[in-house]
């Protein structure tokens, strides 16, 4: 199964992706957890991601696309992939057709996780993250049981630099503007079914599956 997750920045795709991933066994490729892990290596592509990433600002499509393909390569090893962030842009998403079409690999899901723009805002503020093991964590709504500390870990949670409210609506009306249009273009290939992201993680797993089983 090759599945897409569509939604603006805190609708959650990151952690729904964890897990269907795991159900499925499929490759889960973030486009911003690799990019994150080029610029901690200090490699060419994670000095030039890096000024983009802190203003909010997309990477280059070019960047991103040769970035992506050759880790989509690695998909075979798995039952499918799970993308998640990628394709933000309607170029992305035409390079990405493109290589599967000519791996004759067929994409066959698109699924738009909805949320609401308040929460949106209140969920990616809040955000915490655990530099070491991953966990996600929020100040609100799943804090750790001792503040600013992971739970699986110890090590003390941090925040994402554009998780700043500024950066976030930076973000969110980068989404309108480049990334809704990702949505119309999957829309034209019947693929998108969208569920609501509003409830508790399970629920919004099992929608997910669903959507994918329709
Ligand atoms: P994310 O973790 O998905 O919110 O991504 C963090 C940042 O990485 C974004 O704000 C962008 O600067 C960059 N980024 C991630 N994925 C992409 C993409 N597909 N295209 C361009 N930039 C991206």
């Amino acid at each position: 199964m090759n599945l897409i997750l569509l939604g603006p920045p805190g609708a959650g795709k990151g952690t729904q992706a964890v897990r269907i991933a795991e159900r499925k066994n499929l490759l889960h490729l973030s486009s911003g957890d690799i990019l994150r892990e080029e610029r901690k290596a200090k490699t060419e592509l994670g000095l030039q991601a890096q000024d983009y990433m802190d203003r909010g600002a997309l990477v280059p499509d070019d960047l991103i696309l040769a970035m992506m393909m050759s880790h989509i390569e690695k998909a075979g090893a798995y039952a499918g992939f799970l993308l998640d962030g990628f394709p933000r842009t309607v170029a992305q998403a035409e390079g990405l057709d493109d290589l599967l079409k000519s791996k004759k690999t067929p994409l066959e899901h698109v699924v738009k996780i909805d949320v609401p723009r308040d929460a949106l805002l209140d969920r990616l503020t809040g955000r915490l993250y655990c530099p070491k093991c991953g966990r996600t964590y929020h100040t609100k709504f799943s804090p750790p049981k001792e503040p600013g500390v992971c739970d699986n870990s110890g090590e003390p949670l941090i925040r994402r630099a554009d998780d700043t409210v500024e950066v976030v609506s930076e973000r969110l009306e980068i989404y309108e503007r480049q990334t809704a249009p990702v949505v119309d273009h999957y829309e034209r290939q019947g693929l998108v079914r969208t569920v609501s992201g509003v409830g508790n993680i399970n629920q919004i797993s099992e929608r997910i599956i669903e959507a994918c089983r329709e």
